[in-house]
């Protein structure tokens, strides 16, 4: 891509090529009407030792997804170089102007960091964090594992979650890391719109790639914590990152999702759910109906499953718009 022939205008307090403990921040240019020559400080922990694979975390991706930054910020102050053999990268709060504001698109240039993805070198400042992302960090890493939940607007059944990938060795390391990291789920997902994706760009270099929803209407949940903080330590266990075995109480129940599995919002109205999350569904059954309160002579507009299967996500917010995602149905892999 020519775009990433560029260099990065981003810098950083840490070295990523050396042993040893370090956490500091990456500095990101953002010079605005509030501070002339500020930047923003995107913070950054190094935790190296010897010679083995390295293992980045990222968080924060979406501003209001809370699992990946709590897990990572204790996993970061837990951790000592010397338990680790190789080098643990963690970015706790990958697009931090979302994150402070509580919200999944930063609102300094309104970008959903995973959909701009390669990024751009002169682009706006999502746009040179994703870039530095592809340019700087993804070259060292063997294996990239981005946590998700699913914002204000989603909850999901906790999934680990990896795509098709056309190389059968990569997918096999995939669903190697997707088994160890021992959520519920285990999730073959076909992206709705993949491009720009973090998760396609680290495919693409032919890397192991992992991703997460671990719960979701912005907050997080005793369960959903519990299951990431053991997830992250388990995927460094499982790369010989960490010593000993992945904890995984219940292997993983595969699933995919089929042409049908996503149900969208016909319409702008009230959402009824009549299917709740992680609800088994069979094709036709109905999983909610939208409410049209000031209309009162209008019937309710009755959505149904496509597929048989299980509620792996649902819509959080009441009063839903035409086209929101209402359920997406998953069925056990075949
Ligand atoms: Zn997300």
């Amino acid at each position: 891509m020519a775009q990433n022939a560029h260099k990065t205008r981003i810098t950083a307090t840490v070295d990523f090529a050396a042993d040893g403990k370090q956490v500091g921040h990456l500095s990101v240019p953002h010079s605005r009407n509030t501070s002339a020559w500020g930047a923003l400080e995107l913070p950054v922990a190094v935790i190296a030792n010897g010679t083995g694979p390295t293992v980045v975390f990222i968080g924060g991706n979406h501003g209001d997804e809370y699992e990946g930054p709590i897990a990572l910020v204790k996993l970061t102050a837990a951790l000592d170089a010397g338990e680790v053999t190789g080098r643990v990268i963690v970015l706790p709060a990958l697009n931090l102007p979302a994150f402070r504001s509580g919200t999944r698109l930063s609102p300094i240039d309104g970008l959903n960091m995973n959909r701009i993805f390669p990024g751009a070198h002169d682009g706006t400042l999502t746009s040179a964090i994703a870039h530095y992302v592809s340019s700087e960090i993804l070259p060292l890493a063997d294996v990239v594992v981005d946590i998700h939940s699913g914002g204000k607007t989603l909850d999901f059944v906790p999934s680990a979650i990896i795509h098709n990938l056309p190389d059968p060795a990569q997918m096999d390391q995939c669903l190697g890391a997707l088994k160890a990291f021992g959520a519920p789920v285990g999730l073959i997902l076909t992206e709705l719109d993949s491009e720009g994706m973090l998760d396609t760009t680290v495919e693409r270099m032919g890397k192991t790639f992992l991703s997460t929803e671990l719960g979701g209407g912005g907050t997080a949940r005793v369960e959903t914590v519990a299951i990431a903080e053991r997830g992250v330590r388990n995927v460094l266990k499982h790369f010989g990152v960490l010593v000993g075995a992945a904890d995984v109480p219940t292997p993983a129940r595969l699933m995919e999702t089929p042409e049908g599995a996503f149900v969208s919002a016909g319409d702008g109205g009230l959402y009824e759910p009549v299917k709740d999350l992680g609800e088994t569904v069979a094709a036709g059954e109905a999983i909610g109906r939208i409410h049209f309160v000031e209309t009162l002579e209008r019937a309710p507009l009755i959505h149904t499953a496509q597929v048989d299967g299980l509620i792996l996500c649902r819509g959080v917010p009441g009063l839903v718009e035409k086209g929101d995602c209402l359920v997406v149905v998953a069925r056990d892999r075949t």
